[in-house]
């Protein structure tokens, strides 16, 4: 693979999940609250709603708007952070 037609491929991916990350964060942002699933994961690291941009908060697994009462439900979680392990790896990699 030439080194061009990777870094085009590498592109179109790093794109393609900033799409849909950014897809599935304005739908939730649209969306009224929903009732969060019973989760045993440990998430970390700092999160802000998408709706009103308060610093969300983490209890049993669930990241929660205290303002509004939203969760950042597991996929998008997962997402955002594919994305940043992503755009790290990029970075890192010198552009690849
Ligand atoms: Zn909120």
């Amino acid at each position: 693979m030439s080194e061009e037609l990777r870094t085009s491929v590498c592109r179109v991916g790093g794109m393609e999940l900033s799409r849909v990350v950014n897809e599935a964060v304005r739908a939730l942002a649209d969306s009224p609250p929903a009732a969060a699933p019973a989760s045993s994961a440990r998430w970390g690291g700092e999160w802000h709603c998408p709706a009103g941009g308060a610093r969300m908060q983490e209890t049993n697994g669930q990241v929660r708007c205290p303002a509004c009462g939203r969760h950042l439900p597991g996929p998008i979680l997962y997402q955002f952070i594919e994305f940043s392990v992503y755009q790290a790896a990029v970075t890192a990699d010198g552009g690849l």
